[in-house]
């Protein structure tokens, strides 16, 4: 689905990756695992064009990313959450699905959502799509709250909808349990096991909680100082001997 061949990239002297292999196949969820200032997030911000890699490729089915600007990408499939929340935070939790799902539909998608310049069946098959999402994550409750307003784990949920609305094949999650307490990880468990198995979406997740790993990932690379150092099933990576060293930083 995607190919990741080769990429690096560095901030002033420091390589954030350094020349960073590895492809996500069709239907699996895969973690990206590693400690803080591996390169994770990097690479998200590669595949979504916020930043340009020094050397390497991304393809994404016949796509070469690279030549894209980063508002192609999500009418390509591709839509991601963020480590820190990116929400319109003034406006309500079905506007901003509303938006989300025009990203997918639209290069200009502030028109589309602001002036309405979309066809009424384009516009019922967006309303559709968001009431869908909606219930499938357990929104409808907080569908007219103010984003706001709303607790931590509540948004962080929010943020998961707005990206699932824009219908991507490819789903990119920055940490989607952090800041979450027990009860919240498990009901995210839930949420993402029924985007995989309802909507059929493949997932690149990062995730540091490894219950949730372990739980949802059908494979598992580890990243450290911008090299993949393992890569296999959940077990065989937490096993590895390199993966345990770079995590107590010796
Ligand atoms: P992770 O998500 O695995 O914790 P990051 O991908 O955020 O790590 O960061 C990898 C390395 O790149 C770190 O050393 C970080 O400080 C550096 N880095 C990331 N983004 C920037 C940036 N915009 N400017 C400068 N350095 C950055
Ligand atoms: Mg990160």
């Amino acid at each position: 689905m995607i190919d990741i061949r080769d990429i690096s990239l560095s901030f002033g002297g420091n390589k954030a990756l350094d020349g960073v292999t590895f492809s996500v196949e069709p239907g699996e969820t895969l973690a990206l695992i590693g400690p803080n200032g591996a390169g994770k997030s990097t690479v998200f911000n590669v595949i979504s064009r916020f930043y340009r890699p020094s050397a390497g490729s991304v393809t994404f089915g016949d796509t070469d990313i690279l030549k894209l600007q980063a508002h192609q990408i999500a009418a390509l499939g591709i839509a991601r959450t963020f480590q820190n929340i990116e929400l319109f935070e003034n406006a309500t939790v079905l506007q901003n699905l509303l938006v989300g799902r025009s990203a997918r539909t639209s290069s200009n998608w502030a028109r589309e959502f602001f002036f309405a310049g979309s066809t009424r069946a384009g516009e019922r098959q967006a309303r559709r799509k968001v009431e869908e999402v909606l219930d499938l994550l357990d929104l409808q409750h907080l569908r007219s709250e103010i984003v706001r307003d709303l607790p931590y784990g509540a948004r962080k949920n929010v943020e998961l909808a707005r990206a699932v609305c824009a219908e991507p094949t490819l789903l990119l999650l920055d940490e989607p349990a952090s800041g979450l307490n027990p009860e919240e990880v498990a009901d995210m468990a839930f949420w993402l096991q029924d985007i995989r198995e309802e909507l059929g979406i493949t997932i690149l997740m990062v995730e540091h909680n490894m219950g949730l790993v372990a739980r949802l990932a059908t494979r598992c690379i580890a990243l450290a100082s911008g090299r993949v150092l393992a890569h296999g099933s959940v077990a065989e990576v937490q096993a590895d001997r390199e993966v345990q060293k770079a995590y107590l930083g010796t």
